[in-house]
């Protein structure tokens, strides 16, 4: 049996970017659907991003979104980089703009975001799978939604808000040759773990090795994320908790910098690291924010906040619309999101590059492996380069 309903805005996701745009309009008293084909017990405990911006802890809280991360993040102020050379520490809170980022594990964000939103009397639907939108042509979009009983309902809105990550619903609704899609592969993976154990360091770490790149973030105090760079392709079930745990140790210089503390590994999965964006991020009535808008690869931790600062955007254009003022903003918002989203990509990728040196031997191989020892030594002892690094490390 099929029905038809109707809201405002149809925010199509319950990931960070849905969730901070649910909840700015229903602050701003517009009517919305937030539709999520996961459990509200999955996306609660889905473990992802931990570092947020200065900008996104702002946005939050002027929003009154950030009780939980206030009361329990933890801020965070330097990193550290682990070479052959041996390590330096960049305080990068005293650095640039000052500013410093709070680790909040995202599905804490997430719990907090879906509370906020039932609240506030938002309409939140968990295990309701976007199926297809239509009528982007015309100013009656629609969209069709499974529910968990398998009744297939179309939902009108005045706007589609695309939330639903690179491979959601959204972007494939979007008429060939209506977008330009830009992409790069960067042609190197991670294996991403989460440990059961407290953080080995008080600062974020890199360690720059031969073998291949590994890092230290802190989570919450019993759990700890780390990354160690794997062959493209490789198994996670390869990885036993041992191995993961001598890599890990002979990556970040143990033997120079101190013992890990070691406990069971929670979760391993590969992550190949990859960007795309695309542009325009609007198509009509359609609006494209967080991974739908463009991909960006975990190196500086930049997609939830991305997330957040379009999420901002988006909900201040449609307030101005929907209230009855300047439509200005609604049809800049693609042109106000790009610029923004494309240095946060040109870090990233800088970031990839200072992180990852080349595999193998050879005259090649040696001069890029020099090249990147430059980058390091630059960062250590240039003045102007820290603070560069600390203003778009914690920027957005
Ligand atoms: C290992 C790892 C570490 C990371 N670390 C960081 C970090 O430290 N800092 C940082 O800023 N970023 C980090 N990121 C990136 C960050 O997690 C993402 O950029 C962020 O989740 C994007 O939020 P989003 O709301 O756009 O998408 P998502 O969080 O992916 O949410 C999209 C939602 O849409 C739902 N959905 C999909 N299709 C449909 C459909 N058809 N119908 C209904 N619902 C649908 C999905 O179930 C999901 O809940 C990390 C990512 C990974 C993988």
């Amino acid at each position: 049996m099929e029905t038809e309903e109707r809201t405002t805005v149809l925010i199509i996701g319950a990931g960070p970017a849905g969730l901070v745009l649910g909840n700015l309009l229903a602050a701003a008293g517009i009517d919305c659907t937030v539709l999520e084909r996961q459990s509200r017990s999955h996306v609660e405990q889905r473990a992802r991003a931990g570092f947020l911006a200065a900008n996104t802890v702002r946005v939050l809280t002027a929003a009154g979104l950030a009780d939980g991360l206030l009361a329990h993040g933890r801020q965070h102020d330097t990193c550290a980089f682990r070479t052959d050379s041996g390590e330096f520490e960049l305080g990068y809170g005293a650095l640039g703009n000052g500013e410093v980022h709070t680790v909040y594990p995202q599905q804490d964000l997430v719990r907090d975001l879906v509370a906020e939103f039932l609240a506030r009397g938002g309409d939140l639907r968990f295990e309701a799978a976007a199926l297809g939108i239509t009528g982007l042509d015309t100013d009656r979009p629609a969209v069709t939604v499974r529910t968990a009983d398998g009744t297939v309902r179309t939902l009108h809105a005045r706007y589609v808000a695309g939330c639903d990550g690179r491979h959601g619903v959204a972007r494939t609704a979007l008429p060939a040759g209506a977008v330009r899609r830009y992409r790069r592969d960067h042609g190197v993976s991670w294996l991403a773990l989460l440990a059961a154990a407290p953080q080995s360091m008080a600062a974020v770490a890199y360690g720059v090795h031969r073998d291949g790149f590994a890092g230290h973030m802190a989570r919450t105090p019993d759990v700890t994320r780390y990354y160690l760079q794997c062959p493209r392709g490789d198994d996670p079930a390869a990885w036993s908790d041992d191995r993961i745990w001598d890599a890990l140790g002979t990556r970040l210089r143990a033997d120079r910098h101190g013992p890990l503390h070691r406990g069971a590994i929670l979760e391993r999965r590969i992550v190949d690291m990859g960007s795309d964006v695309l542009d325009p991020i609007q198509y009509g009535p359609l609006f494209l924010v967080g991974d739908a808008a463009g991909l960006i690869s975990p190196s500086a931790a930049k997609g939830a906040n991305l997330a957040v600062m379009e999420a901002e955007l988006l909900a201040t254009a449609l307030a101005a619309r929907l209230h009855g003022g300047d439509g200005q903003p609604l049809a800049r918002y693609s042109a106000d999101c790009l610029p923004r989203i494309w240095r946060a990509q040109e870090f990233s990728h800088w970031m990839i590059n200072l992180l990852h040196g080349p595999a193998g031997d050879g005259e090649e191989a040696d001069f890029l492996r020099a090249l990147q020892h430059a980058r390091l030594e630059s960062l250590r002892t240039s003045r102007r380069h820290q603070d560069h690094f600390a203003e778009n490390y914690v920027g957005i």
